[in-house]
């Protein structure tokens, strides 16, 4: 019903399933009957996703959005109209932009499970209100977003200060945290939306848990290595 429940995921979901254009229709700017503005997020949301279309190769053109009231249905019908003509003329999706079938679902997939960090770490441009249409194109910048990936953030445990005390474990929201008693915590990271709980909730004295930025994991160790066999002294060494 709302435009302000359009989720990036839902955009991308949709190319990933082969669509060539996404029409996203809201009410008009400063209409909303909540006090929430859902327009004005799915606005901000859009305008995001066309620089990360733009970051992994596809045109930005294949999104649009436009706003207009529960009676507008001929300029509902124009703007559909006009958008159709658009994405007919950039041509199949993926096929256009030369990027292989492979390539483009492994871009997409790649960008989908990094959405939940997106969202936290552009949490305050998201929620933001935009009046001034001339800075549609420059609120979100490509360098800005090519930033975002090349300094995306991973957590990990460093296995020699871990003390199994499993804070870090009943804290995190996807269930991306292995370990139990005296079982060095890992962290699953197919698994991490990289919310930073861990790093936060793990206690000082222990400061297990590091924050990567940019850079390669350390793999986990394996199951054998996880045992903790003695009580290990508090606090970093
Ligand atoms: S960063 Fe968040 S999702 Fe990832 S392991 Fe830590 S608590 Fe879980
Ligand atoms: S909170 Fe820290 S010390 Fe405790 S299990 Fe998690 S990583 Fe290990």
């Amino acid at each position: 019903m709302c435009s302000g429940r359009v989720d990036l995921e839902f955009i991308l979901r949709a190319f990933s399933n082969g669509v060539d254009g996404v029409f996203v229709g809201g009410c008009r700017l400063n209409e909303c009957n909540y006090i929430t503005h859902g327009n004005y997020h799915a606005l901000n949301l859009v305008l995001l996703c066309k620089k990360i279309m733009a970051h992994i190769g596809l045109n930005p053109e294949r999104l649009r959005i436009e706003f207009m009231s529960g009676g507008e249905g001929i300029l509902f019908a124009n703007k559909v109209d006009a958008f159709v003509q658009t994405v007919r003329a950039i041509g199949p999706l993926g096929q256009a932009e030369a990027i292989d079938k492979d390539e483009l679902t492994a871009k997409l997939e790649a960008v989908t499970r990094l959405i939940p960090y997106i969202k936290i770490v552009k949490r305050e441009k998201l929620a933001s209100r935009l009046e001034n249409e001339d800075a549609y194109d420059d609120f979100f910048t490509g360098e800005e977003v090519d930033r975002l990936f090349s300094e995306v953030v991973s957590y990990h445990i460093d296995p020699e200060r871990c003390q199994a005390c499993m804070i870090c474990l009943r804290k995190c929201p996807v269930e991306a945290i292995a370990g139990g008693k005296k079982q060095v915590h890992v962290i699953d990271q197919d698994k991490c939306i990289k919310c930073g709980t861990c790093f936060d909730a793990c206690p000082p004295r222990f400061g297990a848990v590091e924050k990567i930025t940019g850079g390669p994991v350390p793999p986990p160790i394996s199951e054998e290595e996880r045992t903790i066999s003695k009580q290990r002294s508090s606090g970093k060494q």
